[in-house]
């Protein structure tokens, strides 16, 4: 789409007063940055922009410009019906079925809006009218710095913009370190860096903001640690009552599951999260090289992402389902030890 379509969307852009963004359920920092990095850029060229999101999302995201515009759909369910109604274009960014958004999923049907997908995940389903998808990419925030670029508004890029699309495109690489960044993403953020996101500020935003209860949780995760050597995986689990005992708060475990990866010659990290009151355990995979994280999680824990990391759930109990994955991962030997 983005370059054969490109002009298309310039003359739908041209006609529309009204649009809504919507990132993914549990929205992370590239589905926070890129959607507020849209908005800004929308709003900027005059549009009545709004970003509407499934549900709340971590504090540390939530110092980025325009944050106190987002709308939360699970506590502003009204105001969300109304302007999705209104809206003539709905961007959907960073996921590839509207199943995605949770209970946001079905106002988004009834809607009669255009719709533009700009995503980075495997397998784009099918509803929207224009779709950017591209799996290679680092992050959906360094798609839509390419957006902008074909629009030849790269100038309009401002701080605020730039700010927000830096913060995504560091969170979904690890801070620049995982395969998909290429050295476009690096010419990406080096523009981003000229047009005024402050690196080391937003490093710090992000990062350093850790609270000793949430320290202290990864002390405990880091004690739960079981490492398979002969299959080159390591896993971490949380029960709810270790959550509880740290207080803990949406976003505390983010990048817990990243410590088993670095364990010398682990290729595979696994973190299980019990969620007592969803009555679910979250799980969170991450590897590194040709180990597809994204088939396993589909194949085996109704999840899915990208190749090197994913996300997915089980209805068992915890212990049920570590047994269940110690279970499976035989099956994968050759693929882990290759
Ligand atoms: P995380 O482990 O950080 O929650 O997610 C890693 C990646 O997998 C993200 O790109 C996220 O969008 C995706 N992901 C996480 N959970 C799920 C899930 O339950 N289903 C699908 N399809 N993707 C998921
Ligand atoms: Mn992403």
């Amino acid at each position: 789409m983005i370059d054969t379509r490109i002009l298309e969307i310039t003359s739908e852009l041209a006609k529309a007063e009204n649009i809504v963004i919507v990132p993914h359920k549990g929205p992370d920092g590239d589905a926070i940055g890129s959607s507020l990095g849209l908005m800004h850029f929308l709003k900027d060229k005059g549009h009545n922009a709004h970003v509407i999101v499934p549900n709340d999302y971590p504090e540390f995201l939530k110092w980025l410009p325009g944050n106190g515009e987002v709308i939360i759909y699970e506590n502003e369910k009204e105001k969300s019906h109304e302007l999705i109604a209104e809206a003539e274009i709905i961007f959907t960014l960073d996921f590839n079925n509207l199943s995605r958004c949770g209970d946001l999923q079905q106002p988004l049907i009834n809607s009669k809006a255009v719709f533009v997908m700009i995503d980075h995940h495997q397998e784009p389903s099918d509803y929207a009218h224009y779709v950017y998808s591209n799996a290679e990419m680092s992050s959906t925030c360094e798609m839509v710095y390419n957006f902008i670029v074909k629009l030849r508004a790269a100038k309009k890029i401002t701080p605020a913009i730039a700010t927000c699309l830096y913060t995504g495109i560091m969170t979904d690489t690890g801070s620049f370190r995982f395969s998909s960044t290429s050295a476009d993403t690096h010419r990406v953020v080096a523009d981003l860096i000229d047009k005024g996101a402050l690196n080391s500020t937003i490093h710090n935003n992000v990062f350093d903001t850790f609270s000793e209860n949430q320290l202290q949780l990864l002390g405990t995760a880091l004690k739960n640690l079981r490492v398979n050597y002969e299959l080159k995986t390591a896993y971490i689990s949380l029960t709810q009552e270790e959550l509880q005992n740290h207080h803990f708060r949406k976003g505390d475990t983010e990048g817990f599951v990243n410590y088993g990866l670095s364990l010398k010659d682990i290729i595979f990290a696994v973190i299980f999260i019990e969620k007592e009151n969803e009555d679910l355990v979250k799980m969170s995979f991450r590897s590194k090289g040709d180990f597809n994280v994204n088939k396993f999680a589909r194949a085996h824990f109704e999840g899915g992402g990208h190749i090197n990391a994913a996300g997915g759930k089980s209805d068992l109990s915890l212990k049920e389902t570590i047994q269940k994955f110690n279970e499976i991962l035989p099956q994968y030997r050759e693929e882990l030890t290759s």
